[in-house]
């Protein structure tokens, strides 16, 4: 059996004009929609001839031999009935674990060329750079690279439970680990014991880096951390927890995705602690 390639990144400028070269993976997109064919597959480029030309067009990375192609509609067009949006957690477990990360990076860049389209500074129609990954302004010179907003997610332990809470968008039943958005001047750490503070009441203390991980919805780089509870009484902060709690190993509700660093936090933790249980 030939191993599924890891995906590799990189950046090559393409003419939206010119159809792909033969063999490569395009991975299309409207807006920040990723089409996909029949049974979860990229598409082949025939089914996208009803949408013309895409508005931009570039090498973003290879898988082994084939090189990876984003295209991108910028218009909000219509879906062809023919094709679906792909969902990265519906794609897990589906497609290889190197397609999914060529997926984590399309879908960053697709919505980076989105949103800027148009200069910050002085408003003109930006052009994507042909020698490194940025859009660039022809008038001002301004350049804008790909954004990455980091969230620091934390697994908060007190002996034999871990804090869980559930956000009111999150599917039903299922809590996972708190986490929140670095404010600008701010360490992982301290979003962390602000974030704990503010969702659920408490200080935590002892804090060990896990594991970071991309995640495509919008351009979050997770951060991930454990911690020790320090103290305090739990108090869900009503604006943005439905329910939190403590819960035990051999206890534990609906859980995040397995492909979600949340979840690979709390089974590693789980593990270590039965193999403690075991022992004593
Ligand atoms: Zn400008």
């Amino acid at each position: 059996m030939i191993a599924a390639p890891d995906f590799a990144p990189d950046y090559a400028l393409l003419d939206p004009a010119e159809a792909p070269a033969r063999g490569a993976l395009v991975f299309p997109f409207i807006g920040q929609k990723l089409l996909l064919g029949p049974d979860a597959a990229l598409p082949f480029p025939r089914m996208l001839q009803e949408l013309g030309p895409p508005g931009r067009a570039f090498c973003f990375g290879a898988l082994g031999e084939q090189r990876c192609v984003l295209q991108i509609w910028l218009a909000d067009l219509a879906i062809p009935p023919h094709l679906s949006i792909g969902d990265y957690r519906a794609l897990w477990g589906q497609w290889p674990v190197g397609h999914l990360a060529a997926f984590v990076r399309a879908r960053q860049l697709a919505a980076w060329v989105l949103h800027n389209r148009h200069c910050g500074v002085c408003g003109q129609v930006m052009n994507l750079c042909r020698a490194e990954i940025a859009c660039e302004c022809p008038a001002c010179g301004y350049k804008a690279y790909p954004r990455i907003s980091p969230v620091a997610i934390g697994l908060v332990c007190k002996g034999d439970e871990i804090l869980l809470a559930r956000s009111p968008h999150f599917a039903p039943g299922m809590y996972s680990a708190l986490a929140g958005f670095v404010e600008a001047g701010e360490s992982a750490e301290d979003c962390l014991r602000r974030e704990i503070r503010e969702e659920a009441g408490i200080e935590i203390r002892n804090l060990r880096y896990f594991d970071s991980q991309s995640w495509p919805y919008p351009h979050s780089l997770m951060l991930g951390f454990i911690a020790d509870y320090h103290g305090g009484e739990l108090i869900a902060q009503e604006s943005e927890i439905e329910d939190l709690g403590w819960f035990r190993f051999d206890d534990l509700p609906a859980l995040p995705h397995p492909g979600s660093l949340a979840r690979r936090m709390i089974e590693a933790i789980r593990a270590a602690w039965a193999g403690k249980t075991r022992r004593s």
